[in-house]
């Protein structure tokens, strides 16, 4: 290759820096999801792509909007997350004076815990939030639905991933499912979404052991994983 070949590559490649305007920045703004309540930034661009394919006043993630639910199909879907329990991993095994989990084992486990639930295809999960969708439209007595305790089943084997008679002090797994199947009964039977709130975020609390009852386990019901932070 001649000099001259290289300089016309260079020249080729050259590209101009796209000027961003003043106007184009204050686009940007953070807003809540209606269905899943997360926070997400967008700039007009991709705010009008949401307009058109919901249309509606409300703000939807792209999470909701590419699994519809902005559609009546969110009126079958149970949110529910396992954050009270990675929170209270994080607070009372991690961020402890005796240490019980590496941080890396707490992430190996919410891995774990994502990878199991997602076998079940009525399970969907948006690993930003830590939330599960569960579709409710696949569960029945139908030809093409299964039974209700594959629900409950996935759930069992979600909290067998965090093995907390070993990672807490002692907590009884039996006791935090029982949380989770009332919530399942309840939404599966009546469509009713636990004390009227959208999302399911059991704590430990009440789970047996030598649970410190001082702690505020609800702190963890807002645990995000931004917040597993090394300390
Ligand atoms: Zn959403």
């Amino acid at each position: 290759m001649t000099i001259d070949q290289k300089s016309t590559l260079v020249t080729e490649i050259d590209i101009e820096p796209e000027i961003v305007d003043a106007k184009s920045l204050a686009d940007k703004f953070d807003f809540y999801c209606y269905f899943c309540d997360k926070k997400v930034k967008t700039d007009s661009t991709h705010n009008k792509i949401c307009e058109t394919l919901v249309k509606s006043n409300n703000f939807y993630c792209p999470f909701c909007i590419r699994n519809k639910f902005y559609t009546k199909k969110r009126w079958d879907i149970l949110q529910l997350t396992f954050r009270g329990i990675i929170g209270y991993l994080y607070w009372k095994s991690y961020r402890a004076k005796i240490k019980k989990l590496y941080l890396c084992e707490i992430k190996d486990i919410v891995e774990a815990h994502a990878e199991m639930g997602l076998f079940n295809p009525a399970f969907n999960y948006d690993p930003d939030t830590y939330i599960w969708f569960i579709d409710f439209s696949a569960i029945g007595a139908a030809k093409r639905q299964v039974d209700v305790e594959e629900i409950n089943k996935t759930i069992v084997n979600i909290l067998t991933c965090f093995n907390l008679a070993e990672s807490t002090t002692g907590t009884q797994s039996h006791k935090i499912f029982d949380k989770y199947k009332d919530a399942v009964d309840l939404f599966y039977s009546q469509r009713q979404r636990p004390d009227g709130k959208t999302l399911l975020v059991p704590t430990l609390s009440g789970c047996g052991g030598t649970l410190d009852t001082s702690f505020d386990y609800d702190k963890c019901r807002n645990f995000l994983p931004k917040n597993l932070n090394v300390r």
